[in-house]
């Protein structure tokens, strides 16, 4: 018999794999880099967020748009079971205060490296370096092996995950879409998503508060809101309260040409009135040459990245305010974002193989017995641990359509 062939060794392709390889089918998996769950590892390297711990209605809500197609993958492989096959690797995992939920080391190497041994341990080939380019005449898979030369490999099934877009030097380049796109598969364009922004900041802001972080602050758009924070760098706001509004952002400007407008508020924590309350206590003990910005910082404990922060979004200045307009601007900082930031440093991407493209298996429709798992797929979510669910989810649930295509 053919082996299935697995395309891919990011957490989506080995979740198919090892479904696949526990029904006693014969499995290879390809991988163009060098080692293989390049991107996972990487995703370890901050603590890697496998899932989160919170109710399961709220948790398939992550996916807004795409909630339909995922909510029976994922209830078939659940975050509880995500914990439970992550516990059986020999990696524990445990809940953060946020709710996230994270394995014991923190880190993706233990887990990765306990999961490529189990693959082994159940007869799975991987070979790396092999680039698969597409179809030959016969229908088989084609491969460019590191030193150029080219292979042929004939194949039960085919599954891809070959991830999104983004962070191309670790191998999700999304060069895939060209052999998909000559087979006449449905393709929605990449976009970046959980990615930061272009601003234009001024001297004194980058003085005070490049490479620094931006702490507690509520962050709002449109009808969108979260609280968290975020990092100045030279030309751009990040960080995961930037990366929870930037699907929203990000359609924003691509609907219209000009910079839209985030708001910043830098102390969620008091209403407008007890600021003011504050500001006014402040100012009746205050001394008549203290600067706004030492005003601030004493009466409301503002740090130098927030007080750039609120002068940075005046742009009419400060003058002579009062404490109910300084409460109010200090709750209203705006801030304007040009463009998002590029997809070779965006945690995850948008667009891809669209829904209607595959069945429910994820097989895909105009290529029998190819079925499609992972970011590949055109989904996006939050970062929160949704992405890793869904891959290695999406990945099962193909590895048991496999399973079910060839025994029937
Ligand atoms: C910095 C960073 C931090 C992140 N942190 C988190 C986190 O904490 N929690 C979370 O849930 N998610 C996180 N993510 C996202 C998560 O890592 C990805 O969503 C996930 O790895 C996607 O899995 P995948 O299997 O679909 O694709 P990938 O992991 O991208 O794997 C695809 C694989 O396919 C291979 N490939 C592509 N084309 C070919 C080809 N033609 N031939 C052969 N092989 C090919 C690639 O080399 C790659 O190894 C993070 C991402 C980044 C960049």
């Amino acid at each position: 018999m053919e082996p299935v062939a697995v395309i891919g060794a990011g957490p989506a392709a080995l979740a198919a794999a090892e479904v696949v390889a526990e029904a006693g089918l014969p499995v290879v998996v390809y991988e163009q880099m060098h080692s293989r769950g390049r991107k996972l590892l990487m995703a370890g390297l901050g603590g890697l967020n496998i899932t989160h711990s919170e109710p399961r209605e709220l948790f398939i809500a992550r996916y807004a748009e795409w909630a339909p197609e995922l909510t029976p993958i994922i209830e078939h492989f659940t975050p509880d079971d995500l914990r439970d096959w992550c516990a059986r690797l020999g990696e524990g995992t445990f809940v953060g205060s946020s709710g996230r939920v994270f394995p014991d080391s923190f880190k993706a190497s233990p887990l990765l490296r306990a999961w490529l041994t189990l693959l082994e341990q159940l007869g799975v080939k991987l070979h790396n370096r092999q680039r698969w380019t597409g179809w030959d005449d016969s229908g088989a898979l084609r491969f460019e092996a590191g030193g150029g030369q080219e292979v042929s490999q004939q194949a039960s099934a085919t599954v891809l995950g070959l991830g999104g877009a983004t962070w191309p030097r670790l191998g999700s380049t999304g060069a895939w879409k060209t052999a998909l796109a000559e087979r006449g598969v449905t393709l929605s364009p990449f976009a970046p998503s959980n990615c930061g922004f272009e601003v234009d900041w001024t001297p004194h802001l980058l003085q005070q508060a490049e490479g620094k972080p931006v702490k507690n602050v509520g962050f709002h758009f449109g009808k969108h809101s979260t609280r968290g924070e975020a990092v100045v760098t030279r030309r751009r706001i990040e960080g995961g309260a930037v990366y929870a509004l930037s699907a929203a952002i990000r359609d924003a400007l691509a609907q219209d040409a000009g910079p839209q407008t985030l708001r910043l508020d830098l102390l969620p924590q008091w209403t407008e009135a007890e600021i003011e309350a504050r500001l006014s206590r402040a100012a009746a003990k205050a001394r008549r040459k203290d600067s706004l910005g030492n005003r601030l910082r004493k009466a409301l404990n503002l740090d130098p990245v927030q007080r750039a922060l609120f002068f940075e979004g005046q742009a009419s200045g400060t003058g002579e305010m009062q404490p109910q307009d300084l409460a109010a601007a200090l709750k209203s900082v705006r801030l304007s974002v040009l463009r998002p930031f590029g997809m070779e440093r965006a945690i995850s991407s948008d667009g891809g193989v669209a829904w209607e493209a595959v069945d429910s298996d994820l097989q895909i429709r105009a290529l029998p017995t190819v079925y499609a798992a992972g970011e590949m797929l055109d989904w996006e979510a939050p970062t929160g641990g949704y992405l890793l669910q869904a891959c290695i989810a999406t990945g099962r649930w193909v590895g048991k359509a496999v399973v079910r295509q060839i025994q029937g």
